[in-house]
């Protein structure tokens, strides 16, 4: 009870802004399409502290504009970190606070910060990640494919062999994986999917999320290479694949296992359908849970 009285307290200091009293580095994510889904303590943080180091000042100005924030602003991005981090951990040390923000989503997800987290923590100064959209949970959790446990892998290679090699890769992974893509690559990455995924693998493609066109197309890889190529327009954008699993090996689950497997599974969740399947006929729960995994369940 007292600790929930000192959760509600922590939240509401933060809501005032007064969190933000000077010497903490805050992570804040901004919105990847609608400007709704700012959150409340992100606006107080951002009016309330010293500095925000922003990917790109110009851009970011819009979006300080539009909720009528008045910040101090510099710019933090991929080609001034190194030099930046002094200058912000002194800022730091010396009590002021700082929020650190990207152009859209979460800062250090496929964005810059993660020079400056690293010596923020090396040099113990506190450091606190705000709640906020991000394009592959959100993705992830609108795609219907297994999610218990999944692989985030940024922007996959640009040059042809690095690529293959990484599809490969997801072509065996035992989870879902997830990647961002840009608009003139995705058709390339689509088509090399289509060569190296497994027939048995689905894919997910969200476009534009968040936003007033928001797409979800799921199918096989050829099928979902299809629907992009029907339109010129359908490549314009910003993209998040998703891959289904690879199948698991099933040689070692009795024909008679599987059976009962796909009986169950229609009736209740994989978990539960896993571990009496395996009881059952004496096989590892881990293994026909992957599998019914891997059926698309
Ligand atoms: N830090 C961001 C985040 O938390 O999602 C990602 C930044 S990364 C430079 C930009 C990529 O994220 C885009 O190329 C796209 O793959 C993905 N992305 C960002 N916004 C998106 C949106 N609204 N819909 C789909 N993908 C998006």
């Amino acid at each position: 009870m007292a600790e929930a009285q000192n959760n509600d307290d922590v939240q509401s200091a933060a809501i005032d802004g007064q969190q933000a009293a000077g010497g903490n580095l805050y992570i804040v994510p901004t919105p990847i399409g609608n400007l709704g889904d700012i959150t409340q303590r992100a606006l107080s943080i951002l009016a309330s502290v010293d500095w925000v180091a922003a990917e790109d000042t110009r851009h970011s100005q819009r979006l300080f504009q539009h909720f009528g924030l008045q910040v101090k602003s510099l710019s933090l991005h991929d080609h001034n970190e190194e030099k930046r981090v002094k200058m912000l951990t002194d800022k730091l040390l010396a009590g002021q606070s700082v929020a650190l923000i990207s152009d859209a989503g979460t800062p250090l997800i496929s964005d810059p910060g993660y020079v400056l987290v690293k010596q923020c923590r090396l040099l113990s100064i506190p450091v606190s990640a705000l709640p906020g959209p991000c394009a592959a949970t959100t993705a992830l959790s609108a795609s219907g494919l297994p999610t218990d446990k999944f692989v985030f892998l940024g922007f996959l290679p640009v040059k042809q062999v690095a690529l293959q090699s990484a599809i490969q890769n997801l072509a065996e992974s035992p989870m879902t994986s997830v990647v961002y893509e840009a608009p003139r690559r995705v058709k390339q990455t689509i088509k090399a999917m289509v060569q190296l995924l497994k027939p048995e693998q689905t894919m997910v493609l969200a476009k534009e999320l968040s936003k007033t066109f928001e797409t979800y197309v799921q199918g096989s890889a050829a099928e979902v290479l299809a629907w992009l190529e029907e339109d010129a327009n359908r490549e314009k954008g910003e993209f998040v694949l998703m891959v289904s699993p690879a199948p698991q090996a099933a040689e070692d689950i009795p024909p008679e296992a599987v059976k009962l497997l796909k009986l169950l599974l229609p009736t209740m969740p994989p978990k539960k359908a896993a571990g009496i399947v395996a009881e059952h006929y004496a096989v590892k729960k881990n293994q026909v849970y992957a599998y019914s995994l891997s059926m698309g369940a």
